[in-house]
């Protein structure tokens, strides 16, 4: 299996995070027949995700259409669960909810906040590169979303363009928390992510902790000014060798404000990182974001 993905199960409406025969046994589970399906969204390695809406109360959601046969195939079942437990535990504008699942004999169906602006990836694709507002103002969101993920001990591993969603404003969504992980004690060896993205630590295979999700915010900034990641080679070893060396260079395109705060993300010594907090107060990220907060959405079921 690539290092990128798993997909999930899960918990009642508000979510508790209690495995699935903890269900509130007074209220009913919900089941494909209460929703009216729409477009499809996309399509993952297990399955497809599909607008739909809540037949009772006119809800729009995104519904995650998982096949067991594949997940039991890839032994991921354990990583499903834990992707649920933690996803459905984390209540922020800028990471995208799981109000609930459910499952029938052949599918997992998880019920996801709709991104109506669909992935960053595609965007940066066609727009080639953003302008230092939406950088910066991605920046905020993302720093801020740590500070909460990092405060409840999750770490997500494996933060990059094709894991972020867009909301209705353009405001980043971080999904995907397959490869996230809820570690008590912060420090963890296995070894996961996309290869550009890979933080020195996880490639010695050292122990790591929250402070790779900085490594990965500092790949993203420059991705999103340049257009392409900064060790980006021909080969997998030559990226691994440019990370291990933090090979960088910046175009002069870049301003100097944000190759300042790459600077001080892309740091070898994960201690010498800039922590989510020290990002908000970066001068450069003050001076260009334009962060707005998106009102919050509860699917009442
Ligand atoms: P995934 O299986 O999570 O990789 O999803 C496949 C594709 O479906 C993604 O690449 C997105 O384009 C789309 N998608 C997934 N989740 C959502 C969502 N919550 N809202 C809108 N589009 C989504």
């Amino acid at each position: 299996m690539s290092c990128r993905k798993a997909d999930s199960q899960l918990v009642p409406a508000q979510p508790t995070g209690e495995a699935d025969e903890n269900q509130d046994p007074r209220r009913p589970r919900l089941t494909i027949e209460d929703f009216e399906i729409g477009r499809p969204l996309g399509k993952g390695k297990f399955g497809s995700v599909y607008l739909a809406r809540l037949k009772k109360n006119g809800f729009i959601v995104a519904l995650k259409v998982l096949f067991k046969s594949q997940i039991e195939k890839e032994g991921l079942e354990h990583q499903l669960r834990r992707e649920i437990e933690i996803q459905a535990h984390l209540q922020h504008p800028n990471i995208l909810r799981l109000y609930n699942y459910f499952h029938d004999a052949r599918r997992v169906y998880l019920i996801l906040e709709y991104a109506p602006r669909g992935e960053l990836y595609k965007e940066l694709k066609h727009r080639c590169r953003f302008d230092e507002q939406r950088t910066a103002t991605i920046m905020e969101e993302l720093a801020d979303a740590l500070i909460y993920c990092h405060e409840k001990k999750v770490i997500h591993r494996d933060i990059k363009p094709e894991n972020l969603l867009l909301g209705l404003r353009g405001e980043v969504k971080i999904a995907d928390f397959g490869w996230s992980v809820h570690t008590p004690s912060l420090r963890r060896k296995t070894v996961c992510g996309t290869l550009d993205y890979l933080p020195p630590e996880m490639i010695k295979g050292r122990m790591y902790d929250e402070r790779v999700d900085l490594w990965c915010i500092g790949v993203l900034c420059y991705e999103l000014l340049v257009g392409s990641p900064p060790f980006e080679s021909p080969t997998p070893a030559e990226t691994y060798e440019r990370i291990l060396k933090v090979d960088m260079r910046f175009p002069p395109c870049i301003p100097a404000g944000a190759q300042d705060l790459i600077s001080k993300l892309l740091r070898h010594n994960p201690l010498e990182r800039m922590t989510p907090a020290q990002i908000l107060k970066h001068p450069w990220v003050q001076a260009h974001s334009r962060r707005v907060l998106p009102p919050t959405t509860h699917m009442v079921s």
